[in-house]
């Protein structure tokens, strides 16, 4: 059964599809050369069972823990290139949904505000910072870090660049 909160989603939902498409062999699964195996990330334990396909990826069941993961997974070096060269894509799809995200991101800010009212926030992967800007009106002080260097300027100001393992991550002071 379909979240409700997910009605009315089209547009981004025909995106999605459209993006994922590259990926897919013809057979529907995610092409190999996008994948690695993996061992269960929770326990590291190799022994799975296989449980479900969705969009090209299979899902299956740690033998050891009951960690449900996908396996194989996009390499990291595959994920970094999907995210670099989405350009706005994210920023289109909260612009067009602007009432769903405005309702999963205050249901968020109100599970967090549950624990803590105040103080500083970091959003990993915050996009275009519609997410930010909701704890902003809340008196946050919002930090966010953005693969995308495109959606990390629109989220805003003060860009610093910083090397940590392989990746290369866009800080973002958020000052909206
Ligand atoms: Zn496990």
């Amino acid at each position: 059964m379909k979240n409700k909160i997910h009605e009315g989603r089209k547009f981004s939902y025909d995106i999605i599809e459209a993006t994922h498409k590259k990926y897919l062999n013809k057979k529907g699964f995610n092409k190999s050369k996008y994948l690695e195996k993996r061992n269960c990330p929770i326990c590291k334990n190799k022994k799975y069972r296989y449980l479900f396909k969705k969009r090209g990826g299979i899902y299956v069941c740690c033998k050891n823990c009951n960690m449900v993961y996908l396996n194989p997974v996009f390499k990291n070096k595959s994920l970094i290139l999907h995210y670099k060269n989405l350009c706005d894509l994210q920023s289109a799809i909260i612009k067009n949904e602007n009432r769903f995200y405005i309702k999963i991101y205050t249901k968020g800010l109100n599970a967090i505000e549950k624990y803590k009212k105040r103080g500083s926030l970091l959003d990993v992967g915050c996009s275009s910072g519609y997410f930010l800007d909701l704890a902003k009106k809340n008196k946050w002080n919002t930090f966010g870090i953005e693969l995308n260097k495109k959606e990390a300027k629109i989220s805003k100001k003060n860009i610093l660049f910083m090397k940590k393992n392989y990746m290369k991550l866009t800080i973002t002071r958020h000052t909206m």
